[in-house]
């Protein structure tokens, strides 16, 4: 049987929760049983975010064979069962690379090489190439309609659906229909403007997701129905909610999952959500504590920078009944008030990876006031190269410690680059990416957490801990937890006499999931707890 496609499109403005949407859907063509791959279409021209500052586009999410990718890709592996890949995000920059590179080679000789074909049909092979042995492949499509840039993508899912013909492939747009406080009225106009502008170009939505703070009467819908050119009943109600993982199960009250699998003549199971709702949305909204956890970041002020850690902090939280509040602490504002000033009060306190040299002192203060005051700490790769740091200069003496990123002239060079990194002259896609195999030692904190010996975590850096001092770390009390056993490369360290003190090379972060935490953000909420309760 053929393979089916959804194309998700976004109108009117950005930020509309098209990754949550396609995550969603996702979620609920599983629950039914079908095999489903989502695919992230980026209109920018960088071939991957991995060069990108977080300030311009968010947390650049890591997967397990080592792709740098949209953060997106996160809701996906959250919501649903994919591992995704290399092949699950397409840029303008990953399109255009692979077109002039058959060009110089060549492959399209005597011909005059165009934005329409050869992007568009660049477009639509990778689309195919990455849809794996998938019944439906969801096609997320980046950025807003009407963006010049995402008109190549858009005229390829335009041309795919016309190849596979209306049973195989829908599109679904997402819009927002806002309410006018000053008219105290719920306005249509910009989600018939964003329906116009995708008509102009021949596409039509077969399902329009309308975002929307208020509910929406059976009378805005026809109407959005009838100026849309669409059925009533594809006029879905996206309605705000508090709970990203309840969307799936709003999404379900109004019957989604059915329509799609309608319109695509797809035959269908009984839907099971009972788990999710109970272990997921349920456990959320009922929490039996709270806890506070210290987010001591760099760019505490963008919201999507650490998706993955504060999502993985809510797991942590599910899992152990408490709703976790989390205090974003910029460490530039520790350098200047003191680390009591921020840190006095939270459960636990976590730094996140990170690059540069702004803030590493505030981190370097973070770390130390958690060893010292004995609260659970979890850093993260940046967050246990600073924790490291911390130990050299103030347990083991050696002033003036540093990684090699920062000062490359320091007397005591604890973290330095890794050496397959000296070679290196390009920066994009470079690091040490992807899952490798970390081994446990028994009887740490790490191996209690994760129950196994060996553990495969993704990785995003080029600095290490420098073997040399093992020695005198070793005599101050630090616990090789976790060895990278290819090149006896440090993973884990924890501290003996702590609670609960683990820094990590890895980020653990990328594989938590709402109904299956990260073992070591759900040990660390538990200590958190622990601490708490004990003050
Ligand atoms: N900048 C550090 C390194 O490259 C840490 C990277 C990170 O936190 N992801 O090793």
């Amino acid at each position: 049987m053929a393979k089916k496609y959804l194309f998700i499109t976004g109108g009117v403005v950005s930020s509309l929760g098209k990754g949550l949407a396609s995550a969603s859907i996702g979620k609920l063509l599983e629950a039914r049983g079908i095999k489903v791959n989502i695919i992230k279409c980026d209109p920018y021209i960088n071939v991957d975010p991995g060069t990108m500052n977080p300030y311009q586009h968010g947390e650049v999410y890591v997967t397990e064979d080592g792709a740098e990718t949209d953060l997106d890709l996160g809701h996906y592996e959250r919501f649903t069962s994919i591992t995704t890949t290399h092949s699950n995000n397409i840029t303008t920059g990953k399109v255009y690379y692979s077109v002039i590179s058959k060009e110089r080679k060549g492959e399209y000789l005597g011909g005059t090489v165009q934005v329409i074909p050869h992007i568009t049909n660049e477009i639509k092979s990778m689309i195919k190439k990455s849809s794996g042995k998938h019944k439906v492949v969801i096609v997320e499509i980046g950025g807003t309609v009407g963006d010049i840039e995402g008109l190549p993508f858009l005229e390829a899912i335009r041309q795919l659906k016309l190849e596979l013909g209306s049973k195989n492939a829908l599109n679904i747009h997402i819009s927002l229909v806002p309410f006018i406080k000053a008219a105290g009225e719920i306005k249509t106009k910009p989600t018939q403007h964003s329906v116009g502008k995708l008509r102009e170009i021949g596409i039509q939505p077969d399902i329009l997701l309308c975002r929307t703070e208020k509910s929406l009467s059976k009378k805005i819908k026809e109407k959005i129905a009838l100026f849309c050119n669409m059925d009533d009943e594809d006029v879905i109600e996206a309605r705000d909610v508090s709970d990203i993982y309840n969307v799936p199960l709003v999404l379900k009250e109004q019957k989604l999952d059915e329509i799609i699998l309608r319109k695509l003549r797809l035959k269908y199971k009984g839907s099971d959500l009972r788990e999710w709702r109970k272990n997921v949305v349920d456990a959320a909204a009922n929490p039996a504590r709270q806890v506070r956890i210290a987010v001591v970041g760099k760019y505490i002020q963008l919201q999507d920078a650490y998706k993955s850690i504060y999502e993985a902090l809510k797991h942590g939280g599910i899992n152990n009944r408490a709703e976790v509040i989390i205090d974003k602490v910029d460490s530039e504002d520790i350098e200047k008030k003191g680390a009591e000033f921020f840190l006095k009060g939270a459960g636990g306190i976590l730094i996140p990876g990170g690059f540069g040299n702004r803030g590493i002192e505030g981190k370097v203060m973070a770390a130390g006031y958690a060893r010292e005051n004995k609260i659970p700490f979890l850093g993260i790769c940046l967050g246990m190269q600073t924790a490291v740091i911390e130990f050299a200069r103030n347990a083991c003496g050696l002033k003036g410690a540093n990684s090699t990123e920062f000062n490359s002239k320091t007397k005591y060079p604890v973290i330095s680059l890794l050496s397959e990194q000296r070679k290196i002259k390009h920066k994009g896609g470079t690091m040490r990416l992807g899952a490798y195999p970390c081994r446990l030692r028994p009887k740490t904190i790490a191996f209690d957490a994760y129950k196994k010996r060996t553990v495969y975590e993704r990785h995003r850096h080029r600095y290490e801990f420098n073997n040399k001092y093992r020695k005198v770390f070793l005599s101050k009390g630090v616990v090789f937890a976790g060895i990278y056993p290819a090149s006896n490369l440090v993973e884990i360290i924890e501290i003996k006499g702590h609670p609960w003190f683990v820094g990590c090379q890895f980020h653990p972060e990328f594989k938590s999931k709402p109904d299956k935490p990260s073992p070591l953000f759900r040990d660390f909420i538990k200590a958190a707890i622990q601490y708490n309760g004990s003050k």
